[in-house]
C-alpha cells in the first residue's frame, strides 16, 4: 500500500475544509437572502401600488364597540394616527382598534389580505366601514377547507378586494391571549400565500433538523449509554414544543386541542426547556463525573426550577410572564457561568458548545424583545428564536461529536498511557514495532532498563514516590535520546520511552539507524541512570540493568519479544557489565522447569515421592538419636531429581505447602515404624515459604495429632534465611510451635547473613552448621575457625549444635571437642529408604555406631520423652 506523506494528506484535509466551508457560506448566503426578502413580500414596503394608513386606540376596559366608534364623534377622535409598527401594544387586558385607510393606486381590482401576525388573539374583528352610511359590514374570515382552516389559527387574516382606484377604510378589534404585538400587515393575496408557504417550509426545516438530531442522538445514547443524549433530546423535545407555541406554528403539526394546551401552558414548558438546558451543560462539561459543589449547585437549580414551574401553573398568564422573565436569567447565567469555568481550563473541550450559546442568547434576547414590541416585528425578529434554536442545536450536535471523540481520545489515552507515570504502556510499543514491521523495517530490538533492586526500593516507597523515580528517569533518558533516530518514536507526542508494570522501562533500537554500536549505547544509558537519584529526602545510587531481545532472531510476536528482553534482564543480573541478550536455550530450561513443575504435582498427588532417611548421631555416646527425612523424587523419565532443583520449584510455583505436608505425613508414618524398636528423634525440613501461612500450621499440626507422635520427638527444621527474615507473625507461629514442644532447628546455618547476636533472641533449641564449614574441617584452617567460633558460640547461648557432613573420623573428632552434640553426614550414612534405614538401625550395637564403643556420656533424645 502507498503510504502519503502526512504533510500532504493534512493540506488535502485543509483544502476539502476550506472547499465544503465555502459551499456553506454560499448556501447559508443565500438561505439569508431569501428570509430577508420574505419582509418585503409585504404592501407597507411596496407603497406604489396599495397604501395605508393606521390610527388607533386602545380600550381598555373593553367598553367600546364599532357603531359607537364610528358613529360617536368623540369616539372618532380617539384614534391616534400611527405607523403600522409603532402601536403601543403592552401586556394587560386591552383590546386595540387599529384603524386602517387602504388605498389602491392601481387600475385593477387588488385581491389584499390583512395579516395579524400573532397565533394567540383572543378575537380578531376586522370591519369594513362606510363613511357616509356609519355602517360596518364585519369582514368574515372564510374557513372553507381545513387546510385553511389551520392558516387561520397561525396565520390569523381577513382577505377582501379592493375595487380599481378606491380608498377602503377598515377597522380592526384585535386583543391578545399572549404575547402583547400583533403586528397587522397588508398583503397581496398572492404574496400572503407565498409567505405562509415559506413559513410552513422554514418550520419544516426546522422539524426536519429537530428530528434528525433526536434520532442520530438516541442512537448514540444507545451505543455509549452516556445520559448526556438523552438530556439533549430533552432540550430539543422541549424547545420544539416552546418554539411551536411561540410561533403559531404548532398548529401546523397538532391538532388545534393540543396547540391550545401549549398555548395554555407556554410559560410553564419554558421551564422546561431551561431545565434541560442547564442539566445538559452539567453533564455535558462532565460536572456530573467530578461530582463537586458546581454541580450540586446545578443540580439544585434544576429542581428549584421545576418547582417555580409547577408554582407558576398557580398565577394568571401575566404574572407567570413576569415570574419567568425575571428568573430565568439567574439560570442562563449559571449555565454561563460553568461554561466560562470550563472553557478557561480546556478551551477546546468547550468550544463548540459555547458558541452555541451565542445564537441562543441572541435569539432568547430578541424574541421576547419583539413579542413586547420593543424590536421592530420583521420575519427574521419574530422568527428569532426558531433561527437560533436551529443554529443551536446544530452546533450542539457538533460539541457532542466533539466531546466523543475527546472521550474515544481519553479512553485511548488510559489505555496507552499509565496512570501514575504517565508514560505510555506495553501497548504502544507493541503498536510501534506493528508500524515498523507493516513498513517492512525488521532489524530492530526492544531492550528493557530495569533499575536494580527497584522491588525492594518500592517496597519502601509508596506508588507516587514511585512513579516520580520513573519520571525522572525517563525524564533523563529522553534527554539522551531525542536526537537518536535509532530510538523509535512510540508515539505522535514523540515518546519514546515506555513504562512496564513490573517497573521497568523498554525502548525499541532500530538497528538499520543506528549509527553507534549497542553496547555504547547501553553504556551511556547505565552511565545516566547510575548518577544519583532521590527519592523524597533519600538519595539513591541507582544502577540499570539491561536485557535486549532482537527481532526477528529472538522471536517475531511482539509479546515473545517482550517477554524474551525480560528473561534477559534476569541473566543481566548476574553478568558482568550488567546487559543480556536474550537466550533461547534458557527458554527450553522455563519450559522444562515449567512441565517439571506439572510433574512434581502429579508426584505428590499420586503418592509416587519417597522420604529418605539420614542418621544423626549422639557425639557423645555415638548413639543414633534422630533421623533427618529427607525428600527423594524418581522421576519416571530423569531418574533421580536432586531436592535443590524441586525445592525451589516447588517454592517459586506455590506447591510447597502441599508438598511439606505430604512429607510430614509420610515421615511421621515412617517413624511409627522406627519407635518400635528405637528411642528416636524426627527430623523434619519445613520451606521458609511455608511458615509464611498460617493454615499451613493448622494442617500439619492435625496431621501430627494424627500420627500419634508426640512433639517433643518431632524437630523442626527452618533454613537461617526463613527463619531470620520472616515477620513478627511467623516468629510468633514459630515461638508457638516451640511452646508446643517441638524442637526448631535452624538448617544450613553460616549461609545466610545473620549472626549469633541475631538469631540469640529467637526461640530455637538447635542449630545445624553447614556442611561446607564441616566436611574435611581439618584441611582448610579458615572453615576450622568458623567451625569452632559457630560452635562455641551456639552453645554459649545454651543452643543443641548439629553438624552436618561430617565425612570422616577426622571431622567428628575435631566437631566433637569444639563441643558438638550431633553428627550427620556420609561418615555414618547416606540417606535411605526406610527398609534400608530399619535394616541400618537394627545392625547398629545397642542403636550405638560400631564405629567406636568407647565413649558415653549423655543421649539426647532420652530426656526428651
Ligand atoms: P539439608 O536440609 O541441609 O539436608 C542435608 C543435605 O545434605 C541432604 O541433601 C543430604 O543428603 C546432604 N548430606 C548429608 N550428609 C552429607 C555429606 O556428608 N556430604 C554431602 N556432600 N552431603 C551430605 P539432599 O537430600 O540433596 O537435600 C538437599 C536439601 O534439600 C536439603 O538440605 C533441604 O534443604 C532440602 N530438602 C530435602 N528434603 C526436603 C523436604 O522434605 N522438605 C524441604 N522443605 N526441603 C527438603
Ligand atoms: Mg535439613
Ligand atoms: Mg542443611
Amino acid at each position: 500500500m502507498i503510504k502519503l506523506p502526512s504533510s500532504i494528506y493534512n493540506s488535502t484535509k485543509l483544502v476539502f475544509i476550506v472547499m465544503i466551508s465555502l459551499v456553506l457560506v454560499f448556501i447559508l448566503n443565500n438561505v439569508w437572502q431569501f428570509i430577508s426578502h420574505i419582509d418585503e413580500l409585504s404592501f407597507s414596503k411596496d407603497s406604489s401600488l396599495v397604501t395605508s394608513d393606521f390610527s388607533y386606540t386602545i380600550d381598555r376596559d373593553n367598553s367600546l364597540d364599532i357603531k359607537t366608534l364610528i358613529k360617536n364623534k368623540e369616539s372618532k377622535a380617539l384614534f391616534i394616527p400611527s405607523l403600522a409598527n409603532d402601536i403601543p401594544y403592552e401586556l394587560g387586558h386591552q383590546s386595540y382598534w387599529v384603524k386602517i385607510n387602504i388605498n389602491n393606486n392601481t387600475a385593477n381590482i387588488q385581491s389584499v389580505v390583512l395579516h395579524a401576525d400573532n397565533s394567540r388573539l383572543a378575537f380578531f374583528d376586522v370591519y369594513k366601514v362606510n363613511a357616509i352610511l356609519e355602517s360596518t359590514t364585519q369582514i368574515a374570515q372564510q374557513k372553507p377547507t381545513p387546510e385553511q382552516e389551520t392558516l387561520l389559527d397561525v396565520f390569523p387574516h381577513v382577505a377582501f378586494d379592493l375595487l380599481e382606484k378606491s380608498t377602503v377604510q377598515v377597522i380592526a378589534h384585535i386583543k391578545s391571549n399572549g404575547p402583547p404585538n400583533i403586528p397587522l400587515i397588508l398583503y397581496s393575496k398572492e404574496n400572503f400565500d407565498k409567505r405562509t408557504d415559506y413559513v410552513q417550509m422554514t418550520f419544516g426545516i426546522f422539524i426536519g433538523i429537530m428530528l434528525l438530531m433526536a434520532a442520530y442522538n438516541f442512537v448514540l445514547f444507545f451505543a455509549t449509554k452516556d445520559k448526556v443524549y438523552l438530556v439533549y433530546i430533552g432540550y430539543l423535545l422541549s424547545a420544539f414544543i416552546v418554539i411551536a407555541g411561540v410561533t403559531g406554528y404548532g398548529y401546523l403539526i397538532f391538532s388545534k386541542q393540543i396547540q391550545y394546551i401549549i398555548h395554555e401552558y407556554s410559560l410553564f414548558l419554558d421551564y422546561f426547556m431551561i431545565f434541560f438546558l442547564l442539566l445538559f451543560s452539567l453533564y455535558f462539561l462532565r460536572y456530573d463525573q467530578i461530582k463537586g459543589k458546581f454541580y450540586r449547585v446545578g443540580l439544585t437549580s434544576c429542581l428549584l426550577l421545576i418547582l417555580v414551574a409547577f408554582y407558576s401553573l398557580t398565577l394568571d398568564q401575566i404574572a407567570q410572564t413576569k415570574l419567568f422573565f425575571s428568573i430565568q436569567p439567574i439560570f442562563i447565567l449559571y449555565a454561563l457561568f460553568i461554561i466560562f469555568r470550563r472553557l478557561s481550563k480546556d478551551f477546546a473541550w468547550a468550544r463548540f458548545y459555547f458558541i452555541s450559546w451565542l445564537p441562543f442568547l441572541a435569539g432568547a434576547a430578541i424574541q421576547p424583545l419583539v413579542l413586547l414590541n420593543y424590536v421592530d416585528s420583521t420575519f427574521i425578529t419574530r422568527n428569532a428564536f426558531l433561527f437560533a434554536v436551529m443554529i443551536e442545536i446544530t452546533f450542539m450536535a457538533f460539541a457532542l461529536a466533539e466531546r466523543m471523540r475527546r472521550n474515544e481520545q481519553d479512553r485511548i489515552h488510559d489505555i496507552s498511557y499509565h496512570d501514575f507515570t504517565k508514560l505510555p504502556r506495553k501497548s504502544m510499543l507493541e503498536n510501534a514495532m506493528n508500524e515498523m514491521k507493516n513498513s517492512g523495517e525488521n532489524d530492530f530490538c526492544v531492550l528493557i532498563i530495569k533499575p536494580e533492586h527497584i522491588e525492594q526500593i518500592s517496597l519502601y516507597i509508596d506508588d507516587k514516590a514511585n512513579a516520580a523515580l520513573f519520571k525522572r528517569l525517563s525524564r533523563r533518558l529522553s534527554s539522551l535520546f531525542i536526537h537518536n533516530d535509532a530510538i523509535v518514536e512510540l508515539s505522535s507526542n514523540h515518546e519514546k520511552i515506555c513504562f512496564l508494570e513490573n517497573n521497568c522501562l523498554a525502548i525499541i533500537v532500530n538497528h538499520e539507524k543506528n549509527q553507534q554500536d549497542l553496547p555504547i549505547l547501553i553504556k551511556s544509558i547505565q552511565q545516566l541512570i547510575s548518577e544519583t537519584f532521590q527519592i523524597d529526602d533519600l538519595k539513591l545510587p541507582l544502577s540499570a540493568v539491561i536485557g535486549v531481545a532482537n527481532h526477528p532472531e529472538h522471536g517475531s510476536a511482539n509479546y515473545l519479544l517482550i517477554n524474551h528482553a525480560l528473561l534477559a534482564v534476569n541473566d543481566a543480573q548476574l553478568v558482568y557489565g550488567r546487559w543480556a541478550y536474550y537466550q533461547s536455550e534458557k527458554s527450553d530450561h522455563t519450559s522444562y522447569l515449567l512441565k517439571l513443575a506439572t510433574d512434581l504435582k502429579a508426584a505428590i498427588e499420586h503418592n509416587t515421592l519417597a522420604i529418605y532417611h539420614q542418621p544423626q548421631i549422639d557425639l557423645k555416646t555415638l548413639r543414633v538419636c534422630s533421623s533427618e527425612c529427607l525428600i527423594r523424587w524418581d522421576h519416571h523419565r530423569e531418574g533421580f531429581i536432586s531436592p535443590d532443583i524441586f525445592i525451589p520449584l516447588a517454592e517459586d510455583l506455590g506447591l510447597i505447602n502441599q508438598l511439606t505436608l505430604w512429607v510430614i505425613k509420610r515421615s511421621l508414618a515412617q517413624h511409627q515404624q522406627i519407635l518400635v524398636n528405637n528411642n528416636h528423634m524426627v527430623s523434619i525440613n519445613i520451606s521458609g515459604k511455608d511458615i509464611a501461612h498460617e493454615h499451613f500450621f493448622t494442617n500439619a499440626l492435625s496431621i501430627i495429632e494424627e500420627s500419634g507422635i508426640a512433639a517433643e520427638k518431632i524437630i523442626l527444621e527452618l533454613t537461617e534465611s526463613a527463619s531470620i527474615s520472616h515477620n513478627q507473625q511467623s516468629l510468633e507461629l514459630i515461638q508457638k510451635l516451640g511452646d508446643l514442644g517441638f524442637t526448631i532447628s535452624i538448617d544450613d546455618f553460616g549461609t545466610g547473613y545473620s549472626s549469633m547476636a541475631q538469631i540469640s533472641h529467637l526461640p530455637f533449641q538447635e542449630l545445624k552448621v553447614d556442611r561446607q564449614f564441616v566436611e574435611n574441617v581439618n584441611d582448610d584452617h579458615k572453615r576450622k575457625t568458623i567451625a569452632e567460633a559457630t560452635v562455641k558460640m551456639a552453645k554459649g547461648l545454651g543452643l543443641e549444635v548439629v553438624a552436618e557432613g561430617i565425612n570422616s573420623q577426622e571431622d567428628e573428632d575435631t566437631l566433637r571437642s569444639f563441643g558438638c552434640d550431633i553428627g550427620q553426614g556420609y561418615y555414618y550414612a547416606k540417606p535411605m529408604p526406610i527398609d534400608d534405614y530399619l535394616d541400618w538401625l537394627a545392625s547398629q550395637n545397642n542403636g550405638r555406631t560400631q564405629k567406636r564403643i568407647d565413649l558415653d556420656g549423655e543421649f539426647i533424645p532420652a530426656d526428651k520423652i
